[in-house]
């Protein structure tokens, strides 16, 4: 590679973003496609991707989920270049009155389903010599976060995964990386006070909060060849929230 040229250019690969028709989701999912990418966007039923790319309803809780999905698309695309999990949920309650339920529930959307992802993806993703994952962990996955122990756990877990998967999948040329963001203004934020939207925005060094497409720029930047050689690390994008 002699210099940037044009390795923002998608064209002719194909991508898969969870939580495609959420906030976040679906700016990458418009970045891919703007970009050149055919895009599968995938949510849970009634909540399609951004137009210009292809839904694929399914329930990530579910352990088949992600197989029947890689399976949809190694039949209509007959590849998979990038894959982005972006599905999420929280359930927050202090641990001692958090139920089962909320453990298993966010454990399962935010962490299990990543891992069922990367399995059923890895035969496609290593039959292009260049695939690359992106999985969306969070600032309160490295900092531990007052309410989340579900969340933040989840998101911990998803550093340690991804870590894991960049040195398991790198001989197939595969890169795995992660992105922390800080607060990002999208429905999941939606309906917190604004007494801890305030305080978010003090604790940043921009003082501002983050936009879905400041995430869907990482994104593209860490599934390009201008981050080939980029792989296993934890990218934040949270505008100064964490600089320990
Ligand atoms: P969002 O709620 O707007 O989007 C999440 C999407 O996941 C939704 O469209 C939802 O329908 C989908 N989803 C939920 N359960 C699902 C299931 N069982 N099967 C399939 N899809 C399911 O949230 P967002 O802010 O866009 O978050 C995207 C990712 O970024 C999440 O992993 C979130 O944890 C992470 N994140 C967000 C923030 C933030 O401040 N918004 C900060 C750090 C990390």
């Amino acid at each position: 590679m002699s210099g940037p040229g044009n390795a923002l250019d998608f064209s002719g690969r194909v991508v898969l973003v969870t939580g495609g028709g959420g906030g976040i989701g679906s700016a990458v999912a418009a970045a891919f496609n703007q970009a050149g990418a055919r895009v599968f966007a995938t949510d849970l039923e009634g909540c399609p991707g951004p137009d210009g790319t292809e839904f694929l309803a399914a329930d990530l809780a579910r352990p088949e989920a992600a197989r029947e999905m890689v399976d949809v698309i190694r039949r209509r695309a007959g590849r998979l270049d990038c894959l982005i999990h972006a599905a999420g949920i929280t359930r927050d309650a202090v641990l001692w009155k958090m139920d089962d339920d909320a453990w298993r529930a966010v454990l399962s959307v935010n962490l299990d389903a990543a891992f069922y992802l990367l399995k059923a993806a890895t035969p496609l993703l290593r039959e292009t010599g260049n695939g690359a994952v992106v999985l969306l962990a969070s600032i309160n996955g490295e900092r531990g976060k007052f309410g989340q122990a579900n969340y933040a756990a989840s998101k911990a877990g998803l550093v340690a995964l991804g870590k894991t998967a960049a040195l398991e999948l790198g001989r197939f040329g595969i890169r795995v990386n992660s992105i922390a963001p800080g607060w990002i203004e999208t429905p999941m934020t939606k309906g917190i006070p604004e007494e801890y939207r305030r305080r978010a925005i003090d604790e940043t060094a921009l003082g501002r909060l983050g936009e879905p497409i400041d995430v869907a720029g990482a994104a593209l930047f860490l599934c390009s060849n201008l981050a080939r050689h980029v792989t296993g690390q934890v990218l934040r994008v949270d505008g100064g929230q964490l600089t320990s």
